[in-house]
């Protein structure tokens, strides 16, 4: 089997012809890569080591990533490498590589606080600025960067956008983000 790189969510093999080994997780009948790495076959048990992939990423490069902390004045994000994103590829895995986001660096003009534009557990597209001290910084100061899928603070379920605000269709919450232009109009 050819050597062959893998990120989170990626559709490795059907349950009727392999087993699920180690860094991967069964979605319906289709087993999938929960970690970024390559993907290795013994006795029809697929399995993916982990790798981080350094090279896929360097300065300019848009992350796909998701909030996991906030401590003012900056996002701790979680990354996984821009693709497209569908529902199966909303898992980050258990990739150990975080990034920061920093207030000043979500969009023009002042941001005291991320807090102001984003909330943990949003999934944002956003580009690598800065690669210093082993350390991945971001911005998300363009127009297709942002917010592209926001949950509600109060009660996780995702926000629908109706002009520039973010309505939750469960609970009634509004709040606003820095929005990505394609922000997914219908969720589902
Ligand atoms: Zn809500």
């Amino acid at each position: 089997m050819e050597k062959k790189f893998v990120v989170p969510g990626e559709f490795l093999g059907v349950q009727e012809e392999y087993l699920a080994g180690e860094g991967t997780f069964i979605e319906g009948e289709t087993i999938r890569a929960a970690v970024c790495g390559s993907v290795s076959e013994k006795d029809r048990k697929i399995s993916v080591a982990h790798e981080i992939p350094l090279r896929a990423f360097g300065i300019g490069s848009t992350i796909i990533g998701r909030v996991e902390n906030i401590v003012e004045p900056v996002a701790l994000v979680s990354m996984r490498i821009s693709g497209s994103l569908t529902e199966e590829d909303e898992r980050f895995g258990e990739n150990p590589d975080y990034a920061i986001l920093h207030a000043s660096m979500i969009k023009k003009g002042y941001v005291r606080n991320v807090r102001d534009e984003y909330k943990i557990g949003d999934i944002i597209r956003a580009k690598i600025v800065d690669m210093r001290n082993g350390e991945m910084r971001l911005s998300t100061d363009a127009e297709e960067l942002g917010v592209i899928k926001a949950f509600c603070n109060k009660c996780r379920h995702p926000m629908r956008l109706e002009g520039r605000i973010l309505k939750c269709e469960k609970c009634r919450n509004i709040d606003n983000r820095k929005i990505a232009k394609d922000y997914r109009k219908a969720i589902i």
